[in-house]
């Protein structure tokens, strides 16, 4: 059962102009591929009592493509987590390719995108290959992702923060369909497969998203005391080096770089190594802290890493 919040409390919380957390979106499956969010999902389906228990708000779960899903891939016909834009959406022709007629069902049942959106939250999980651990993506500096992300760099030793600030209405996440959204990307994980430690680990963490919005819901989380956070904010993507007018790529993520996410990258460092040997060394803006090294489905978007800067901030 599913605890509703009185009235009395959300007039309580207008006047100290922090909103509740009504409602939450559990995903998982938006990429087919990558299986924790999709077993998790499918778990708690089958089991209720795993999270209904957590908090007061109502908990939806949803496979976000369940076509990809059978496939095992990544997608079908399109990126599934590309065709969130409001001008996608907004597309009044019935689109031909699957995740794009998807992504308007999901933004029907979830949304619409935008001030009058039904969904308050979206946990969004995703794997990655790169090794990054439990990285907690925040599209925007919302007050209760920005605390609860905090508490749990605290609680899990391998928990990151990325900042990948979205103008809401372009961004092409699903996430951005609620009002806030957290896009937990895990890893590293071989998309297609399962991994048994990184699944239980995930399933901690979503669960204590969950029993932190109750926190947050019953005003104490707000009266933690502030947590010192490193944020690692998006700065820019990277593609493989590739001959001038295309063709395949020159070069593989340097061997001293694999697996480094989050470790600082100056200027000099090496980069990438080429098929015959040489060393290319990043020249740029410096410190970086590149992540999403090498991670497999980036190769099509011919992204080799997206590097960030950091920052220790309070939260
Ligand atoms: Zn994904």
């Amino acid at each position: 059962m599913n605890r509703r919040i009185i009235p009395a409390q959300v007039g309580i919380f207008y006047i100290m102009g922090m909103s509740l957390i009504n409602t939450i979106v559990v995903a998982g499956g938006t990429h087919g591929n990558e299986r924790t969010g999709v077993r998790l999902v499918q778990k708690w389906m089958e089991h209720p009592e795993c999270y209904n228990s957590l908090c007061s708000a109502k908990v939806d779960l949803v496979l976000a493509n369940p076509e990809a899903v059978r496939l095992n891939r990544r997608y079908r016909d399109h990126d599934l987590n590309r065709a969130f834009s409001q001008t996608c959406l907004d597309v009044v022709v019935d689109p031909l390719q699957y995740e794009f007629r998807r992504a308007k069902e999901l933004n029907a049942l979830y949304g619409p995108k935008g001030a009058n959106t039904k969904t308050d939250l979206i946990l969004d999980v995703h794997n990655t290959g790169s090794n990054m651990g439990y990285c907690l993506i925040l599209s925007t500096r919302d007050p209760f992702t920005m605390r609860a992300s905090a508490v749990l760099t605290q609680e899990f030793k391998n928990a990151w923060i990325y900042y990948q600030p979205e103008e809401r209405s372009a961004s092409p996440y699903f996430g951005t369909v609620a009002k806030a959204d957290v896009c937990i990307e895990i890893g590293p994980q071989q998309h297609g497969t399962l991994d048994a430690a990184i699944f239980e680990e995930s399933e901690r963490l979503v669960k204590r998203y969950l029993e932190l919005a109750e926190e947050w819901n019953r005003g104490e989380l707000q009266k933690r005391a502030p947590i010192k956070v490193e944020v690692y904010t998006q700065f820019k993507d990277l593609g493989y080096p590739k001959p001038q007018g295309g063709g395949p790529i020159q070069a593989m993520i340097h061997p001293e770089l694999m697996g480094k996410d989050y470790r600082e990258l100056k200027d000099g460092d090496k980069l990438f190594r080429t098929f015959d040997g040489k060393d290319i060394l990043y020249h740029g803006e410096s410190p970086v802290y590149p992540i999403f090294i090498s991670e497999p489905a980036y190769y099509e978007k011919d992204i080799a890493m997206s590097l960030t800067t950091k920052t220790v901030e309070e939260w």
